[in-house]
């Protein structure tokens, strides 16, 4: 299994329930990679503050472990630490038409700034290499990913009809619930890190101050009525009872019983206070892994060892089929 969250911004309770838990979950099953997409970040040149980079690719590897990923069974790396990964995206690049990164929905949507880069619409390639390399049999993400999850389908098909079979064709693994939270402040928009940079009360960040999290919570954006119809949910209020029902572990039928009829107030507060609970819970967590800062740089070192020793192999497999040796 193996699955990255991109170095963009803070993390926050989509990413959490959308990607974390189930890789926290899943993770006695399989041999694990999870990664830090520090390249990724790079894409909107714009955007990038190189301080907050960097405090970021030591901040999310602390919230993965304090989300519940274990080090010692599962591989937490930088993508930048495995150089095989900008490689065998160039042997991708070179063999991905144009046509494929156009249609990507999400170069269509942050290609809006004055003048996209070259690696905002040919980074489906470089994260067909983050997850080839590996050779996953599926890549728990959230619902937004599955456009980039085909695309590296296709890009393995056609590497392994072209120059001989190698790649693992993996599958998404989506959760059932929670796997498109949508903004706070506007629910017909996913909750992101990128625009939580530029809009304060659009997420809940996992390493807000609680008493921001819950004022978030109780300024969310519902709709005209006042009380929760389980027959006619709004996309707002449909947003407040997912993230319920995530983060409190109910299935869907307790939680609209629970709240059928009563006042979106009361959801609400019902809303802050179990997101305070998990979320103060990790961190709780967060505040001792990074305790010792030595000790995140040497998880880093030790899992691109790890990750590098996997990816290395696949690469050297890519370069042969193609006749780079
Ligand atoms: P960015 O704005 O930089 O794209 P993001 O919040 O969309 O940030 P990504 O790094 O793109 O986060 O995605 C990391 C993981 O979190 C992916 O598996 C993605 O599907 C999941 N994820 C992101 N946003 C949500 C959300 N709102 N609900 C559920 N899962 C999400
Ligand atoms: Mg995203």
């Amino acid at each position: 299994m193996l699955s990255g969250i991109a170095a963009t911004g803070k993390l926050h309770v989509g990413n959490y329930v959308g990607a974390m838990r189930t890789w926290a979950t899943l993770q006695d099953s399989y041999d694990n990679y999870f990664f830090i997409a520090d390249l990724h970040a790079l894409t909107i040149p714009e955007a990038v503050r190189p301080d907050a980079l960097r405090q970021r690719t030591r901040e999310i590897p602390a919230l993965y472990i304090a989300s519940g990923i274990d080090p010692a069974r599962s591989t937490i790396f930088l993508q930048s630490h495995v150089p095989a990964h900008a490689v065998l995206a160039w042997i991708f690049d070179c063999l991905t038409p144009v046509g494929w990164l156009a249609r990507m929905t999400q170069y269509k949507s942050k290609s809006q700034s004055s003048s996209p880069s070259a690696g905002l619409f040919t980074y489906p390639c470089l994260q067909a290499s983050d997850i080839l390399l590996y050779q996953p049999r599926f890549v728990p993400v959230g619902e937004d990913q599955r456009q980039h999850i085909e695309i590296t389908r296709d890009i393995a098909e056609r590497f392994n009809a072209m120059f001989g079979e190698l790649f693992t064709i993996p599958d998404p693994w989506i959760p059932t619930d929670g796997a498109r939270i949508m903004g706070l402040d506007d629910p017909t928009e996913k909750m992101s890190k990128s625009t939580a940079e530029v809009r304060s009360g659009h997420a809940i960040g996992l390493l807000d101050p609680l008493e921001t999290i819950r004022k978030s919570i109780l300024r969310a954006v519902t709709d005209s009525r006042t009380a929760v119809d389980r027959e006619d949910l709004s996309p707002a209020v449909n947003n407040l009872l997912t993230l319920y029902q995530v983060l409190s572990d109910s299935t869907r039928d307790q939680t609209l019983e629970r709240f059928h009829g009563k006042g979106y107030g009361v959801l609400k507060r019902e809303l802050a206070d179990v997101a305070s609970e998990v979320i103060g819970s990790i961190q709780g967590r967060f505040k001792e892994i990074t305790a010792d800062p030595a000790y995140i740089d040497g998880v880093l070192a030790d899992g691109a060892r790890r990750a590098a020793a996997v990816a290395d192999v696949t690469l050297d497999r890519a370069k042969r089929l193609i006749g780079l040796t």
